[in-house]
């Protein structure tokens, strides 16, 4: 299995990321990406380590490949396959959203349902050729499968300028041209390949965007326009603990006509085709059941911040502080119950792939609108002014002439003032910094706009039966059933 120097290495190939209105030399060691390269790395190397679980022998190869990018078969393959997604939240606490893992569990869904694409071209087999070159070569795919936000009024067709969103500029014998851009690659930057489709609806207008390809990072003509990063701003791992480490980058994707061999084209000018890939493989619940056990492992270190900084400001055993931790606790314990829910409901679907519970799946993300900025509200009120009553770096709790006021004024019982700046720097690293911003913004839109997802959950959840309920309940009694005391008075 790869190995973090190998990913390291692969990295230096050459592709277009552009930050500050300049292309990087290597991601690899640049100090925007490096953070995350390295973190992204050790990912890599927990998976290479049998001892972590998260290995399974390839049927046809024999060798080792990681279970994240292979659909379970049965119960115990996907309880496996949590644990396995858990190793990696674990070790970021949560804190990386789009871990190989994410898009890995996709493909794997996709290889899955080769049927759901099925056309002449002979894609269904391109999609089952990615696969096994992401299953065998341990592949970081990122995507990016959101048009620009140029107008939600309208779709591509209809945008002035020809190919704002990516679409089809030219059709070749052995591929296609793409040209224009998509919105938010998030690790799309540090990832290996991309996949690039449209998960919002589009209109027969819009055949020409509608398409589904994989693209390496480094292809021709491709390039990738930042956001600001985090990681430069950090002034040193100890005042940034989280974006330090963890600032995973989003990235603006523009194509300057890059070429896309047809083996890399998976849906080609197919609207319906665009949602099948997504919803009828199944992808979708298996790519966002990943999603939330890496959410509800953030969800369980945000309570852990706001448990110990409770603990240490001696309020934690004030009534009305032990009721807002208790909330938390609910809520990390919802979207927990969710996951559990979700594997206890999941069953086999035709072609053998034993899919979680989707029901549960997307209650959970419904909420999650909810549910963060709640669970980050509980915090900031938990911590009041001591995320800000933190000297401006570490340098004040190591120079002579400061640590004394530091240790002094900066302390509470039982923990040292270097501890508790250090505690404090994580809870504001985690509500308050223009990482945490990113944070709240990617909980509340990554699996989609709020709206979005709480279509999900109204499309799967079964409302005939509360349907039914009432109007059972309705025909049990009408006007000429019996009467109260009050009704009997009106009527005499
Ligand atoms: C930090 C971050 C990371 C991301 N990473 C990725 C990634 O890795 N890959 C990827 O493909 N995408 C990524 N995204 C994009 C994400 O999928 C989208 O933000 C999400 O799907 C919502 O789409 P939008 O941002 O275009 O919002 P819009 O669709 O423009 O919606 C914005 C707001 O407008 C309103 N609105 C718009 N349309 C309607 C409507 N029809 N009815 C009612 N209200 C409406 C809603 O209030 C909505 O909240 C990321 C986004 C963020 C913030």
């Amino acid at each position: 299995m790869r190995t973090s120097a190998e990913y390291l290495k692969s990295l230096s190939d050459g592709r277009t990321v552009i930050v500050d209105g300049k292309p990087v030399d290597d991601v690899a060691t640049h100090p925007a990406f490096a953070p995350v390269t390295r973190t992204v790395g050790e990912l890599f190397d927990l998976a290479a380590d049998p001892a972590n679980g998260m290995q399974v022998t390839d049927e046809v190869t024999g060798n080792p490949v990681n279970r994240m990018y292979v659909a379970p078969r049965n119960a115990e393959d996907l309880a496996a396959w949590r644990a396995s997604a858990q190793v990696w939240a674990d070790h970021t606490n949560g804190w990386v959203g789009r871990s190989p893992d994410h898009v890995g569990a996709f493909v794997a869904a996709f290889a899955s349902h080769p049927e759901a694409f099925a056309d002449e071209r002979s894609l269904a087999d391109n999609v089952l050729a990615f696969h096994r070159r992401v299953l065998e070569n341990d592949l970081y795919v990122s995507y990016a499968i959101i048009p620009p936000q140029v107008s939600r009024a309208t779709t591509a067709h209809a945008w002035e300028g020809d190919f704002i969103q990516v679409g089809v500029k030219e059709e070749r014998k052995d591929g296609i041209v793409v040209r224009g851009a998509q919105m938010l690659a998030t690790g799309g930057a540090v990832a290996d390949e991309i996949l690039v489709s449209c998960i919002k609806p589009l209109t027969p207008e819009d055949t020409d965007f509608a398409i589904s390809f994989t693209v390496p990072v480094a292809a021709d003509g491709l390039k990738l326009y930042c956001r600001r990063p985090y990681a430069t701003e950090a002034t040193s791992e100890f005042d940034y603990p989280l974006s330090s480490r963890y600032d995973e980058t989003d990235a603006l994707l523009v194509f300057d006509d890059v070429f896309i061999p047809w083996e890399d084209v998976f849906v080609y000018k197919d609207v319906p085709g665009l949602r099948k890939q997504f919803f009828d493989t199944g992808a979708h619940v298996l790519g966002n059941f990943q999603a939330q056990i890496r959410f509800a492992t953030k969800l369980r270190f945000l309570a852990g911040i706001a448990r110990k900084v409770a603990a240490v400001n001696g309020v934690d055993k004030f009534p009305g502080v032990v009721e807002k931790l208790g909330e938390l606790a609910s809520l990390v314990s919802v979207v927990e119950s969710a996951l559990h829910a979700a594997q206890f409901t999941a069953a086999t679907d035709e072609q053998g792939f034993f899919r979680p519970g989707a029901q549960s799946l997307y209650a959970a993300m419904g909420l999650q609108a909810e549910l963060h900025p709640r669970v980050i509200g509980i915090l900031r009120e938990l911590v009041g002014g001591g995320v800000l009553q933190v000297p401006s770096s570490v340098l004040e709790l190591v120079n002579t002439d400061t640590a004394a006021d530091m240790e002094r004024y900066v302390s509470s019982p039982g923990i040292s003032s270097v501890d508790r700046v250090k505690l404090f720097k994580l809870a504001w690293d985690a509500i308050g910094s223009e990482f945490a911003g990113r944070h709240q913004s990617y909980e509340l839109f990554y699996s989609g706009a709020p709206f979005v997802v709480k279509g999900y959950a109204f499309r799967n959840y079964d409302y005939n039966k509360p349907l039914q309920a009432v109007e059972e309940f309705l025909a049990s009694y009408g006007v000429d059933g019996p009467v109260g005391s009050s009704a009997e008075e009106v009527s005499a």
